[in-house]
Order: structure tokens, then sequence, then C-alpha cells
């Protein structure tokens, strides 16, 4: 525990820690959290036997849940592995390209990591209601998350959300509303309900307590490799929250000196939905917002909560955004599943597309070192990898000559 205070990523205006602010008030910039490092020992960590992301409490800005809170105590922990077919896939050293598998998290994807530390923070001020508006990963994670913890959450979901997200919502009790639009529709809407109503909102970068969550996954990577960065780390990028948590967590790594360089941090967007990606190919801090389409639900952001930031991150750390196509995307999905054995939902498929299209470009070389980020898994849009696959699999009569038939031609 361990809350220093606010400080602007813009104009660097500070706030105190009693202050409960979202946004920057002189410039209504995303606030960054400031964490008391002096003194924090690597060893009282590795001694810890605790696998979730509580491990670093320390670092965090918030108390540990108690035991009697369960699935709160069980967020993070995720498997680190090597993937070296997808290594030789794109003609890289097989040992130097890993994975990071978030769709282990409790209700399958990285969100479970903002919204735990969210429901916290909400839990030490005795807030309740919790609204956010999502694309569906950070509603179902706050809706299990505020469950846990015996409080309300109300979600907004843009109406063209995947079933599984909707379903796993409703299965975990939370308020839900299907907004007609976007899940630009659905924030607007959030920001002025959380203000006309008094609502604590766990919105993605406007509530600064998400990076929190977020960052604890690069603690893992680091910690997994013997506290080191890879040389990059491949986020799939919507709002830009997940990029900017990540950055965070390796620079208080690299303040502390546990890690002595920073990963270069490719982030990848879908080409229907890629503000920020515009703006960093234009060379410009200014992004554009604007309607955006995507397969990747999860990365469509016309008007991203978190760009400037994201945008920073990128280039502080000497990395690159790229664009990928739906259908590269898709075809991600059956690659990562035939390579990896991992089945992930297209944004969290978008991060292998992005290595694909990193390596076409000569963005990422052969030797180098990667990480790709798997953020959610392939179970909350089983429809999308319908899309993906070819043919479909033969019915038939339950004996050996019907099999040995079907097989003998599937083969
Ligand atoms: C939220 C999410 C992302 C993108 O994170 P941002 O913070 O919006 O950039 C990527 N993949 C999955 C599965 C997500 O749920
Ligand atoms: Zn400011």
């Amino acid at each position: 525990m361990s809350l220093l205070g606010y400080r602007c990523s813009a104009c660097e205006a500070s706030f105190s820690p009693d202050e409960e602010r979202e946004l920057c008030a002189h410039c209504d910039a995303n606030l960054d959290v400031r964490i008391q490092l002096e003194g924090i020992e690597r060893e009282s960590i590795e001694r810890c036997r605790d696998p979730s992301l509580w491990r670093y409490a320390p670092l965090l800005p918030v108390a540990i849940p108690g035991i009697e809170d369960g699935p709160l105590r069980t967020v993070g922990g995720t498997p680190l592995m090597r993937a070296d077919r997808v290594a030789t896939r794109f003609g890289m050293v097989p040992g130097r390209v890993w994975i990071k598998d978030e769709g282990r998290q409790p209700t399958g994807s990285l969100k479970d990591r903002a919204s735990a530390i969210v429901v916290q923070r909400a839990r030490r001020l005795g807030r309740s209601p919790i609204l956010t508006a999502s694309t569906g990963n950070a509603g179902v994670a706050l809706a299990a998350m505020a469950r846990a913890a015996g409080i309300e959450a109300v979600i907004l979901l843009p109406e063209g959300a995947p079933a599984a997200k909707i379903a796993q919502l409703r299965v975990f009790g939370a308020r839900l509303c299907l907004v007609r639009g976007s899940y630009d529709d659905a924030f607007r809407l959030s920001k002025e309900a959380a203000a006309a109503l008094g609502w604590y909102c766990r919105n993605t970068g406007q509530n600064p307590f998400t990076i929190e969550g977020k960052k604890t996954v690069s603690f893992e990577i680091a910690e997994a490799l013997g506290w080191r960065a890879p040389g990059w780390i491949v986020v799939p990028v919507g709002d830009g929250n997940i990029i900017t948590g990540v950055h965070k967590g390796f620079a208080e790594l690299l303040a502390l000196g546990w890690i002595d360089r920073m990963p270069r941090l490719l982030g990848v967007q879908a080409e229907g939905s890629s503000p920020i990606a515009r703006a960093w190919e234009r060379g410009d801090a200014q992004i554009v917002a604007g309607p955006a389409s995507t397969r990747a639900d999860s990365i469509c952001a016309g008007d991203p909560a978190d760009g400037a930031r994201a945008l920073r991150a990128v280039r502080q750390t000497g990395g690159a955004f790229v664009r990928v196509s739906d259908a590269s995307i898709l075809e991600a999905i059956p690659a990562l599943g035939r390579e990896a054995a991992i089945f992930a939902e297209p944004a969290a498929a978008a991060a292998h597309a992005g290595l694909g299209a990193a390596r076409a470009s000569g963005v990422i070389d052969a030797g180098e070192e990667v990480l790709l980020l798997i953020t959610g898994t392939g179970l909350k849009d089983v429809g999308a990898a319908g899309l993906a696959l070819e043919g479909q699999p033969p019915t038939i009569d339950a004996n050996l000559d019907a099999l040995r038939a079907a097989i003998s031609t599937a083969l």
C-alpha cells in the first residue's frame, strides 16, 4: 500500500491522495497514480508464496483483499510460455518468442487485473454502485469482482457485444444495459451518468486505478524472466490503457533498479479502429477521433480514452504501431491455436497478426526477442473462430467404416 497521490500525464499538475479525482482538474488529461517506491525490497516479493497479482502489494495503491473475498484474490499469476512454433512461422529464433496467456484469468481477460484494483479502491471509499462502459470484457471483469466484494455493478455495453460476454455479465448478476450505438456512445453516456448520479466510475483510462491493475502483468513478465524485460512486447490496442499500464509497470521496475532497460512496445490496432496508430504514423501528438469498426470488438474504440499516454509509451520505448486487417486477425485465431495451443478472441489474436505485420515490414528483426500479450480467451467469441475456420467437421454414423472413411478424407 503506497499511494502518494496523482500527477497529470499532460500538464504535470499534482493532486493529493485524499482528492478523489478522475481526470486532471486543469486540462482534463489522464492522471498517473504515484506510488511510493523507496524502501520496497525485491526479496520480500520473491519470498511471497501467493502467485496472484497481490504478491506485488507493496507496489499497489490499494490494500490486499481478504481470503473471504474469493475471486478477488485469484486474479493474475497467468502462465508465460515459450512459443517456438510461432517463432519458426515468422522466421525468428525458437526460445526468443514468448506468450503471456491472459485468457486464463478468472473471467477470461486481462481486464480482471484492472477491475480487482478498482473494486478495492471503491471499497476503501465506501462507494456503490460502480459504473462502467465497456466493449464487454471490462464489464464482465467488473461484474465478477464487484460481486466478490458485495458491491453493485452497472454496465453499459454497445448493443452488438458478443453473446458470451453478455451471458457472463448476466450470470455474475450485474445490471446490464445494451446501448444503441457504439462503445464510444456507451462511454459518453457512462460519463454523463456518473456525473449526474454520483456513481463511482471504472471507465478505462478515466479511472486512474485501471492502470494500477494492468501494470501487474509487467511485474509478472519481468519476474518470470529473472527480472528483465523482453526485447519487444506486442500489445493489442483499443483505448490504449493496457499498453499504458504495461509501460508503467516496467517504468516502475526500472526506477526501482530491478530491471536495467525498458522493453520496446509494439501497439497493434485493427485497420478500422486505428486512430492511435495513425497519429503515430503522422508523427503527431494529436489523435483524431472518428467512427470505428472491426470484428475485434475489444479493440473497437474510435475515440480512445487513453490515446495520448499510449502514444507516449510507444515513443518513449522506441517502439512502433502497426495496423492489421480484420482478415489477418481472423486468420491468426487458428494460427495461434495450432502453433501455441491457445484459443484467443479476435482482439487477442491481433497480437499474432501484429507480429506478422511487424516482421513483414522489417520493424522487428529475425533475431529479436518478443512477447505476445494474449489479452482474452476465444471462448468469449466462438462466432469469430467459426468465421476463421474452413468447412465443417463431418457427422458420421457410429461405426468404424464410417470413421475410417471420414478420417481418410479429412487427413
Ligand atoms: C480491452 C482489451 C484490449 C485493449 O485494451 P485497451 O486498453 O482498450 O487498449 C485488447 N484485448 C482484449 C481482449 C481486451 O479485452
Ligand atoms: Zn493536466
